[in-house]
């Protein structure tokens, strides 16, 4: 059979030897203990479930959804911005229903580039930025991210040239994997920038309610002139535990979200109505289990940092999302130390450079596992290390 030569153009599944190995381990009866998915191990909470399933019963819910979504979503999706954010949204003009913001964040790529275009994609970062961007005939422009300067793109340091050519940028704070978060003076940097050159920002906002010690996240969208360049992709995956749901939005520029609007409108038949009002009422609150998930996730991170600082790891302790980004000890690179963690201590964690090159000399470790399961992969790996 012949494929799409398109196929051909997808980076490689640097994930795939781990998995092969993880099978094969769990096959062998080990209990591996996985650091490696950002996947929320607790439930949905209990009323959200209870909602959806009134709304499953309700026959209104059962027939075609439409791609723009019903009323009730978007105007709570428009007063949860203002509320959290000061965020002005139109929920007729500015919103659009996402099955879960990968899908939008996928899309904006087909609705925003052509062939020869430039996207310009954060490294490490949340992989379909560049993935999607490669589909949709693009050159990906990787922006790395570095330590020295608190894990932002440098904007200088792309060209002229190369910034006329671009069309996308991708942004996303608190950041996926390495945590890192972003003040305005950033998306001022990102506005200004975008304005200068013409080019679409999407922020990926999945992690602006997952904070700790206080901090409050800011949206891109609440700096001056943020909507006449770029749109945000907001997620109810990981603050309300319902990565299985698939429901996310776009807010923002007009323009950006109505050409994806018209894509979508060629792709799916928008997002089931029982979830969009589901979605309409988890927005409109109330928020405890946010917050109860935010102890939880605060807690696990203090252990595990705590744990990591005890065996030489220098890890920070970061302010938001559910991830640690760690450096590797001297003598690893990323793989090998996944790989020797894996085949000592049975614990998984990520390899950076499975998120593009700049993330080599990192492992991202993940919050989303029972208090006493990262205790015992904390001294699982402290005895891997001593051996
Ligand atoms: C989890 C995640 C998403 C995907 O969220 P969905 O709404 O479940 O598709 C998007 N971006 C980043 C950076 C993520 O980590």
């Amino acid at each position: 059979m012949l494929f799409s030569t398109r196929m051909d153009k997808l980076p490689p599944y640097l994930f795939a030897e781990i998995e092969r190995k993880i099978a094969e381990k769990k096959k062998a009866g080990v209990d591996v203990i996985s650091l490696g998915m950002g996947d929320p191990d607790l439930p949905t909470p209990a009323y959200i479930v209870e909602e959806m399933q009134r709304q499953v019963a309700d026959p209104r819910n059962h027939r075609y959804p439409t791609n723009a979504g019903v009323e009730e979503f978007a105007q709570a999706g428009a007063a949860f911005y203002k509320r959290r954010f000061g965020v002005d949204i139109d929920p007729e003009k500015e919103f659009l229903p996402l099955m879960g913001s990968k899908e939008g964040l996928a899309h904006i790529c087909w609705s925003t580039l052509d062939p020869g275009d430039l996207s310009l994609v954060p490294d490490p970062g949340y992989p379909v930025y560049g993935g999607s961007s490669l589909l949709a005939g693009a050159e990906v422009k990787l922006l790395p991210l570095e330590r020295e300067n608190d894990f932002l793109p440098a904007l200088d340091a792309i060209t002229s040239e190369e910034a006329r050519r671009a069309k996308l940028l991708f942004i996303s704070y608190p950041n996926n994997p390495t945590a890192a978060v972003a003040d305005g003076a950033f998306f001022e940097k990102v506005v200004a920038f975008a304005r200068e050159y013409d080019i679409a920002v999407i922020h990926d906002n999945a992690y602006s309610e997952l904070a700790f010690d206080g901090y409050v996240a800011p949206s891109f969208l609440a700096t001056p002139g943020a909507k006449d360049v770029g749109a945000e992709f907001f997620s109810l995956s990981k603050p309300f535990n319902m990565t299985g749901w698939r429901v996310g939005f776009g807010v923002g520029n007009e323009q950006i979200l109505e050409h994806l609007w018209r894509l979508k409108t060629n792709l799916d038949s928008g997002m089931f109505e029982a979830a969009q009002r589901t979605a309409a009422f988890v927005l409109n609150g109330p928020w405890d289990t946010v917050h109860e998930m935010n102890a939880i996730y605060q807690r696990r991170r203090d252990v595990l940092i705590e744990a990591l600082q005890a065996i030489g790891l220098n890890a920070e302790k970061p302010k938001a999302t559910i991830y640690l980004w760690v450096p590797v000890p001297s003598g690893y690179t990323s793989t090998s130390f996944a790989e020797h963690v894996l085949d000592q201590a049975a614990v998984v964690v990520t390899p950076g450079n499975g998120y593009g090159a700049a993330g080599e000399g990192f492992v991202r470790l993940s919050l989303t596992v029972p208090d006493e399961r990262i205790n015992e992969a904390v001294a699982r790996i402290e005895r891997s290390l001593t051996i």
